[in-house]
């Protein structure tokens, strides 16, 4: 369903680390490692056109031109499960602000609900990337676009690892002018159980699970 926004990394190492993030067998803090990796690669796909202004270096040589970066930008990890995209990103821009958005998701109604924002009164940075390893609805990511927008933030990508066809639609459908970084688009979402052994509904499936429960040791 790629659109022109939707860019799904074909880079090897991203595959690679990603079948190891799938696996059932992969333990929380490999699991965190493999987390911070595959969000540093995303993280460098979706930062190639962040804007630069020229600017003048001194080497041990010689003055030369040089490069840097022109737009603020602003982390938005989606708690809690973004919050594990959070370094990986940072160690590309450590000057990066990091803004938490607190969403869960009604258990009946799937529908986003706000427990922490801290957002200032106006815009600090003119880039946000929201950060969430999991599109699956696409409720929580369409809400934070919303505050990001009602916030004044200028331009706004999501990145995340595995969406969902259900998710990815929501959020492109939502808002075109956000650019979607991801590492796989799955196949669908698990519908409302049946049986008491059947998984929660939501669940993007094969995925990798509930990614906060797998970070957090939680599950
Ligand atoms: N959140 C997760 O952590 N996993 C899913 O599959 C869907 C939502």
């Amino acid at each position: 369903m790629a659109g022109d926004r939707v860019f799904v990394s074909n880079h090897p190492l991203v595959l690679h680390k990603l079948t190891l993030l799938r696996s059932a067998d992969t333990e929380s803090k490999k699991f965190r490692e493999l987390l911070h990796e595959v969000s540093l690669l995303l993280g460098y796909e979706a930062t190639r056109d962040l804007t630069l202004r020229e600017t003048r270096v001194v080497t041990p040589l010689a003055e030369a031109k040089g490069y840097e970066l022109a737009e603020r930008v602003g982390l938005v990890p989606i708690l809690r499960a973004g919050l594990g995209m959070v370094e990986g990103i940072w160690q590309l821009m450590p000057h990066a602000e990091v803004w938490h958005i607190g969403l869960y998701r009604d258990h009946k109604t799937l529908q986003p609900i706000q427990y922490y924002n801290k957002l200032p009164a106006s815009p600090t940075v003119q880039v946000c990337l929201v950060l969430d390893p999991m599109l699956a609805t696409g409720g929580s990511a369409v809400a934070t676009v919303n505050i990001l927008k009602d916030w004044g933030a200028r331009r706004i990508k999501f990145v995340g690892v595995i969406a969902a066809p259900e998710g990815l639609r929501a959020l492109t459908t939502a808002h075109p002018d956000v650019d979607v970084h991801l590492a796989a688009i799955d196949d669908h979402l698990t519908p409302p159980p049946t049986l008491p052994s059947d998984p929660p509904e939501g669940y993007i499936v094969p995925g990798l699970g509930d990614a906060g429960d797998r970070q957090f040791g939680t599950g």
